[in-house]
């Protein structure tokens, strides 16, 4: 018998196999997706493998397998690795590696994560005769006596635990174990996330006839184990998590498993709570604030069956499920579901594949959904589900756009607008809530006419251009079009034209000093990196009488507070300038969002939306968080300019440490793209990156606009083997479909 090996390796030529024989011994235990040691280049270290396949014969096996590691990973895993592999342009052992339990991929087998154990103490002896041997003075130290007793009454405890509890040393219970009193058993512990968890059970709700009509359409396809994607649009508090909850209720009902998804950012507790509080303790999680430890666990946890609801952020779509009946993903436009590292994948097109192949429903919620999905709903390439009103009767907000501009005009140079100031000050005096937001995303600032509000844009992409302080210029991410920054703002002709961006930080100190007496706390990258230190923060501002809340896209999602009554948005065009083609939908996103944590209650929210460009179409929209009018007028911008829904755009990025080199092979990867194109694929000129130097390594990109399909596909990972072959060591390459962003 022949297996064919991958070797698990980053080295981009060695993504091909290599046939091995399997010794007789091993042919009964071998199976695809097995993991393997073998004899491989001159090193005498044997190196480690995945079985992609398995066949009779070869011309070239001439070694043979030196072990079997596991047989943890299916076939069905490998079929999707391989799959993954030539869409996102990356080694299938990168993709198989995402498969792997947690904390199992480093080469150094010492270093992975394995099971947990430790040592239980028992009693040897049934109660009654240890019991009699006490009162026959059998035993008759105070400390044996001391520890027997505490094990009558907590037998098979743990041994850290129990010399903690009784103070009786180990040498004292390798006495008792000697004279047949006490037994240590290992044992292995679970690391259990949720642990500390003490959640009230609650029970399902009566779905308003919006909700039962989404329920029924949806339960149709899990009833009859069928294949559709659905696209349930609801604006938030609409109940959408109430449906996703009654469906899974539904699915278990079957006797089958069910997985949600939701971003990294919103993974919080009150999301977990809400299931643990219908469901128990069936649930497994998975996401990055666990450590390898509690990652390993809870992903075994689902292997063996024993979680039926698994919860997590992206790479949760690896989970090693089986008999899966629905898979929902939350807040479905969110830009953390595609992967910005090797391998460049987006979790909705795995979900897709993976619901087709296994005959159950996909369901893709938001209430502000990709423009991309809506479209080819819209298409009838999805099923529409439309939820128009909040389940609990709360109002939406009123919000108020207020036009900073003038604000200068009145000389008001504080970031905040008077009326923002004033809202603030009523909720300080009525002692409720506030937050306020602030988009700080994207690296470079950008460049506004303080008078007019114009914002330097590229002309032939309707781009905003971004102010590279390396060569002092204006750039377009896109098509690479440069310019110098205009002395006069071209639209009005004032000289008042200003480098913009603020952060949360400024805006907590400027809060600071206009209320004094304000308790503030802070939400950002910098103030959650700790575990569960995001908790902390949304608990403490929860219960413990903070004022206001500041912070980035991480207070936008999810969160539920009943006593926050005041949203304010300090600089809507944040987002706006981030030099994407999707700045608008981004915007309306976020601003559609952080508006709805305002009056969930019954008490109606005020939101201040603060922006100089207060006629932009995806503010005013998001205003009465109208989707429909926003999504139409993106879609008429996205046709005329040809971005996606109508194309797909493909980056290939070119990274050297050496200029000269990185200029050469672009130009060169570019000359053969030419060659190869027959003419659907529109390819624009090699130009350096918006941030064209990190770290010292200088930063080329080639934009490619095409449809994605097999021959598109063909024609770039041509050009890309090539380059792989070339061996040019100090030039890497990377290719991203529909990156996450230009930069
Ligand atoms: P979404 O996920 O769309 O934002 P949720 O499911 O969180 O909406 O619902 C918003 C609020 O409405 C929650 O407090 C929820 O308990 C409540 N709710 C949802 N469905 C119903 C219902 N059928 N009857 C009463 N209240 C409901
Ligand atoms: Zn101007
Ligand atoms: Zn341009």
């Amino acid at each position: 018998m022949i297996a064919q090996i991958m070797i698990n390796t980053n080295a981009k030529e060695l993504n091909k196999v290599f046939d091995y024989i399997v010794p007789k011994e091993m042919e009964k235990l071998i199976s695809i997706g097995a993991r393997v040691f073998v004899p491989f280049g001159r090193g005498k270290n044997f190196s480690e493998g995945y079985v992609l396949d398995l066949k009779e014969n070869s011309e070239f096996a001439n070694k043979e397998i030196a072990k079997i590691e596991d047989n943890i990973l299916t076939d069905e895993n490998i079929e999707l690795a391989k799959l993954m592999a030539e869409k996102y342009f990356c080694n299938v052992s990168d993709c198989i590696r995402l498969m792997l339990p947690p904390g199992n991929t480093s080469k150094d087998l010492t270093k992975r994560i394995r099971e947990k154990t430790a040592k239980f103490v028992y009693l040897a002896l049934e109660p009654e005769v240890i019991l009699s041997d006490i009162e026959n003075n059998k035993i008759k130290s105070q400390k044996h006596i001391k520890l027997l007793k505490f094990l009558i009454e907590n037998n098979g405890i743990e041994i850290s635990d129990l010399e903690a509890i009784t103070d009786v040393s180990r040498t004292i219970m390798k006495t008792l174990e000697k004279n047949g009193y006490i037994n240590f058993k290992e044992e292995k512990v679970e690391r259990n996330p949720l642990i500390h968890k003490d959640i009230k059970r609650d029970e399902k709700l009566n779905l308003n006839d919006e909700q039962l009509d989404a329920y029924n359409r949806i339960d149709f396809f899990i009833e009859n184990n069928e294949f559709a994607e659905f696209l349930l649009h609801g604006i938030t508090g609409s109940g959408k998590t109430e449906i996703y909850l009654q469906l899974i209720e539904k699915v278990l009902k079957l006797g089958k498993r069910a997985m949600v998804l939701v971003p990294e950012i919103s993974l919080t507790p009150q999301i977990i709570d809400r299931f643990l509080a219908r469901f128990g303790d069936c649930i497994a999680v998975l996401h990055s604030k666990l450590s390898d430890g509690e990652r390993f666990d809870e992903w075994n946890k689902i292997k063996e069956d024993r979680a039926k609801i698994v919860i997590g952020a992206r790479s949760a779509i690896f989970a090693p499920v089986k008999n899966l009946g629905i898979l929902i993903i939350d807040e479905a436009h969110d830009a953390s579901y595609k992967s910005d590292m090797t391998p460049r994948y987006h979790a909705k097109e795995l979900a897709r594949y993976i619901a087709k192949k296994n005959n159950f429903p996909l369901v893709l919620g938001s209430a502000t959904p990709d423009v991309v999905d809506y479209y080819k709903a819209e298409n009838f390439d999805k099923e529409l589900i439309e939820l128009n009103k909040r389940a609990n009767d709360a109002k939406l907000p009123d919000v108020k756009i207020i036009d900073m501009r003038k604000q200068l005009a009145i000389g008001n140079r504080s970031m905040f607008s008077l009326e923002l100031q004033e809202e603030i000050q009523k909720n300080l005096n009525q002692h409720k809530q506030t937050i306020l937001f602030i988009n700080r995303r994207g690296y470079s600032t950008f460049v506004m006419c303080r008078d007019c509000g114009h914002t330097m844009k590229c002309n032939s992409c309707n781009i905003a251009l971004t102010y590279h302080s390396y060569e002092n210029r204006l750039k377009c991410h896109y098509c690479g079009h440069e310019e110098l920054i205009p002395k006069k703002c071209p639209e009005c002709g004032s000289k008042n034209i200003k480098y913009f961006g603020a952060g949360t930080q400024k805006v907590e100190s400027e809060i600071q000093k206009l209320f004094p007496n304000a308790t503030t706390i802070r939400m950002d990258i910098d103030t959650v990196t700790k575990k569960n230190s995001h908790e902390q923060i949304l608990n403490k501002f929860k219960n413990e009488d903070i004022d206001i809340l500041i912070g980035t896209q991480m207070v936008a999602k999810g969160h539920h507070f009943p006593n926050v009554t005041l949203v304010g948005i300090v600089a809507a065009d944040g987002s706006l300038n981030i030099g994407d083609y999707r700045a608008e939908e981004r915007t309306f996103q976020t601003l559609t969002q952080v508006s709805g944590r305002a009056g969930r209650e019954k008490e109606k929210g005020r939101v201040i939306i603060q922006t100089y460009n207060p006629d932009n179409y995806s503010i005013v929209c998001s205003q009465k968080q109208d989707y429909k009018k926003f999504y139409e007028g993106e879609i008429q911008l996205r046709k005329s300019l040809n971005y996606p829904p109508f194309c797909d755009i493909i980056l290939i990025r070119i990274h050297s440490e050496n200029e000269e080199k990185v200029k050469k092979i672009s130009q060169k990867i570019y000359d053969e793209l030419i060659k190869e194109n027959n003419k659907n694929i529109l390819i624009y000129k090699p130009v350096p990156s918006p941030i064209d130097k990190i770290q010292n390594v200088y930063r080329w990109r080639i934009v490619v606009k095409c449809k994605l399909n097999r021959n598109s596909l063909n024609t770039i990972s041509k050009v890309v083997k090539k380059f792989y072959e070339s061996r040019n060591k100090d030039v890497s390459i990377v290719v991203d479909c529909n990156p996450n962003n230009m930069l």
